[in-house]
This record gives C-alpha cells, sequence and structure tokens, in this order.
C-alpha cells in the first residue's frame, strides 16, 4: 500500500501544476471525488509503488481516502514547472465503505508513522496473498513467492523428474522447447476481420505468414505476444516449428 501524507488544501495555478489543477491537498469539505482530484498525483514515485494494488491517503496522521490503483502514469512536466517532471500520478478507483481496505484505513490512525517524505509505504495485509509454493504464509504485496520460495517450489520439482539435465530432457520431450514461437494471431472472422471471440489454437513465430489477408492487402488478425498461460497450453505451428529448428541449426 502507498501511503500518502497530505498537506493542508492549497490554491495553486493550473498553469503551473503538472495537473492542471486549482487546489492541492486536503480540506475537510472536499467530496472524495474533489480530494482524489487534488491528492492523486504528481508524485515522485519509487519502483515499489508498481507493484502495490491501494493507495491510502492521510492527513494529520488519519486515513482519508483509499484508492485501488488500475494503473500509475508518469506525467509531463508542465512549462512553468521547476523540474524536468518526474512525476507520476495515481488512477484507480476511490473505495467507498464497505471496502475492506476503507473500512480499516479510513478514519483511523495512518498504519505507519509520520515521515518526512510524503509517499510511504506499508505491507498491508489485504495486499498479502498466500505464497504459491503452498507454505501456507503470505507474500508481500504484489509478490507470488516470499523470496526464494519460488526457488525451492521449482527444485522440488525438478528433483522429482531427476537430475537438472534429466528435467529439461523431460520438458523438451512432453512440451517441446519453443520459446521464439510466442506470438499469437487473434482468430477473426474472415468477412471482416472483427474478433470471433475464440480463442487462438496455436502459437507462431513472429512473420511466419500465418495470417490472413483481405482481399487489399491488409492483415486480418492482429499478432500480440502470447501469455505465459498461452505459451504453455497452446500448441506450436508445425510450420513454425520446422522453421524454428531450421534457425537454430543455422546458428
Ligand atoms: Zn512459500
Ligand atoms: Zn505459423
Amino acid at each position: 500500500m502507498i501511503v500518502i501524507t497530505l498537506g493542508s488544501e492549497r490554491i495553486v495555478d493550473p498553469t503551473d501544476d503538472d495537473l492542471g489543477r486549482d487546489r492541492i491537498g486536503y480540506s475537510p469539505t472536499m467530496s472524495p471525488l474533489a480530494l482524489y482530484d487534488a491528492s492523486h498525483g504528481a508524485w515522485h514515485l519509487g519502483e515499489r509503488a508498481h507493484r502495490e494494488h491501494f493507495a491510502l491517503m492521510t492527513f494529520d496522521g488519519v486515513g482519508v481516502l483509499a484508492v485501488e490503483i488500475n494503473h500509475i502514469a508518469p506525467v509531463a512536466a508542465t512549462s512553468g514547472s521547476r523540474e524536468g517532471s518526474r512525476r507520476s500520478v495515481i488512477h484507480g478507483q476511490v473505495l467507498a465503505a464497505g471496502h475492506p481496505v476503507y473500512d480499516a484505513y479510513i478514519g483511523k490512525p495512518a498504519p505507519i508513522p509520520p515521515q518526512r517524505n510524503p509517499i510511504g509505504y506499508y505491507d498491508a495485509p489485504e495486499e498479502q496473498t498466500p505464497c504459491l509454493c503452498g507454505c501456507g504464509e503470505t507474500t508481500p504485496a504484489g509478490k507470488d513467492f516470499i523470496p526464494g520460495h519460488d526457488q525451492t517450489a521449482l527444485h522440488d520439482r525438478v528433483r522429482q523428474i531427476g537430475t537438472v539435465q534429466d528435467f529439461i530432457g523431460w520438458f523438451d520431450r512432453t512440451h517441446g522447447n519453443w520459446p521464439d514461437i510466442n506470438v499469437i494471431y487473434e482468430p477473426v472472422r474472415l468477412e471482416d476481420g472483427t474478433p470471433s471471440g475464440e480463442s487462438a489454437r496455436q502459437r507462431h513465430r513472429l512473420g511466419c505468414g500465418h495470417f490472413y489477408l483481405d482481399s487489399s492487402g491488409k492483415i486480418l488478425n492482429t499478432p500480440r505476444i502470447a501469455t505465459a498461460e498461452e505459451m504453455a497450453s497452446l500448441k506450436p505451428c508445425k510450420t513454425c516449428k520446422d522453421a524454428s529448428a531450421k534457425a537454430a541449426l543455422a546458428r
């Protein structure tokens, strides 16, 4: 959770403000949306901010606004701003009573002690998920595993096959090793190129030509990179496999 310490409401010149606002900070008279506008940017946010799911605005040591983060975007510096703005704005959903994060933090003491930097972080229990290794402990925000547990989980599985060499041999026999066959051509209706809603059946090599063209020669299927799930579940296209094997021999 990003914990942001707000100051009192301040009138600012919209031409000087990175987000073009006329006021920033906190006032008890602001509606939740007005407070969101006045407080969701523009902040110097570290790497960690991008792993957090929630932002909590605090004023005078009390939680005043809870936001479920959708994404964090850099803001373009305004002409009047002092620095080549490396600031970001938090985009998200303002939470209301009944949401566990709202209920746990709004009107309650801030979860971290006062500090000089307006941006702080808190490992909120609401953001922790069970470690995917199955150990029963909870992970830090935005992580699938407790540090190191991914390695343990992986090597537990390698040991069930044998050595690392045995494991690689088994993987290649069962799944095939085609990391460069990683493109999905989105299934479309051939009449008009609109998505058919079906899921893709194969993955391809980029530029393999296994897409459809309309009468003017425009590509109908939009290519995109396969997700990790698709890399694991979709078969590689046979022709693409041969092309990939040839390319590997040529190397
Ligand atoms: Zn674990
Ligand atoms: Zn193909």
